[in-house]
């Protein structure tokens, strides 16, 4: 049987803590899944006999995070904790959340509710794996298989289908024959918060495959946000894998400049991604001078995305020439520019006359960077 040692000291102390007062306690999971593929795991999962007001009676520092699904959160070195209770979920009418939820049930019903077969594992006091569902030849395999028919599980809880291609896209693992089958025949009118989906469609989009957001598009899970939307997604994988890199080179494959809003997304990407498809649209700068103005004019991130954008249809130009545009760092703002407002002031400019000069100043500087100097500003306002 597969052992596992290298439990972080807090998810193995937290467990620990749950045994010596007379509950049992297991790691499970995502963490457990990510521990044996030799990742990193983000969060931890500690499943337990304990109720939710036990767990927190146990550990001064926990947040009931999640006290009607019986989740409680311990904030540790390693990330956070999640201790939930075991529980059982029935009846799932609307798509998403399970009508009840029951305590009181042991480990192998709560491994048989999880959903995927590499997602329902435990680990045992002594390390080793507590496996009912195959999830340790599934990992070997690299398949991702549904606890159960998947059929049923994807009815239950339609986020199952975007976390599904979303962990084929993150691990690289195949869908197995059941899957393609079940997503093929998922209907898409399930009402999902579109804060959750964006969420998923950006942890593909994060990924080393975010080519895989090409099958929600396929498989239509995200017509209820975007109607019949289709792209081929291969390019994305040449944009850097940050957040308004992929959604900017997503937003211009599906020519669709609210597509981060639609999906809830931050408006650190949501703005720019709009006004960088505006830019690209209106025709992109073509040497070092106009990107300099597009920058003046648009910001930066705009300018970025925009670039991006155009990498995302083949063209790597835009983007080299934003760079070197950059890299020699141009005045781009009139604060950059090298007389001051202050200075402006001390020649016997006032008010509005300062700010008149300032953006006459700028706009030269923007046409000659090489002139923003103080002499040469100086005998420019002179003229
Ligand atoms: P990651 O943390 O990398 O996003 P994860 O598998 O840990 O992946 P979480 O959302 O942290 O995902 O959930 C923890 C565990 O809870 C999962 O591994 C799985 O066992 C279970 N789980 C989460 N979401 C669902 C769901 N929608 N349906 C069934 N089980 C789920
Ligand atoms: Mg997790």
């Amino acid at each position: 049987m597969r052992k596992i040692s290298s439990l972080p000291s807090p998810v193995a102390a937290c467990c620990a803590a749950l045994r010596r007062a007379g509950f049992s306690a297991y790691p499970v999971g995502g963490g457990v899944r990510d521990l044996l593929l030799g990742r990193t795991p983000e969060d931890w999962d500690v499943a337990t006999s304990a109720s939710p007001r036990q767990v927190m009676a146990l550990f001064p520092h926990a947040v009931p995070t999640g006290l009607p699904h019986g989740t409680v959160t311990l904030p540790t070195d390693s990330g956070p904790i999640e201790v939930t209770t075991f529980r059982r979920e029935g009846g799932y009418s609307d798509g998403r959340h399970p009508d009840q939820v029951s305590f009181g049930v042991g480990l192998e019903e709560d491994l048989a509710r999880r959903d995927f077969t590499i997602n329902a594992m435990a680990l045992s006091p002594d390390g080793a794996v507590i496996d009912p569902w195959g999830g340790l030849k599934d990992l070997e395999a690299g398949v991702l298989r549904c606890v159960g028919d998947p059929v049923k599980r994807f009815s239950e809880d339609r986020l199952r289908l975007f976390r599904v291609l979303r962990f084929a896209a993150q691990l690289g693992f195949a869908l197995d024959a059941s899957v393609t089958d079940a997503l093929a025949h998922a209907s898409s009118s399930a009402p999902l918060a579109a804060e959750r989906v964006g969420s998923e469609v950006e942890k593909t989009l994060l990924s080393p495959r975010p080519a895989w957001v090409g099958e929600m598009l396929r498989y239509g899970l995200l017509s209820p946000w975007l109607g019949a939307a289709r792209a081929d997604t291969a390019p994305l994988a040449s944009l850097h894998a940050r957040p308004l890199p992929r959604w900017a080179g997503l937003a211009a494959l599906l020519d669709d400049r609210a597509l981060p809003e639609t999906l809830r997304r931050p408006q650190a990407v949501a703005r720019p991604v709009a006004a960088g498809l505006e830019l690209l649209h209106n025709g992109l700068p073509e040497d070092a001078r106009q990107w300099r103005h597009a920058l003046a004019t648009y910001g930066l991130d705009c300018c970025r995305a925009a670039a991006y954008m155009a990498m995302a249809m083949g063209d790597m130009e835009p983007e080299r020439r934003l760079v070197s545009t950059l890299a020699a760092r141009p005045c781009l703002t009139v604060k950059q520019l090298a007389l001051s407002g202050g200075e402006l002031a001390a020649l016997g400019l006032s008010g509005p006359a300062i700010g008149a000069t300032q953006t006459r100043l700028l706009t030269h500087v923007l046409d000659r960077p090489e002139d923003n100097r103080r002499e040469t500003l100086l005998e420019l306002l002179g003229r």
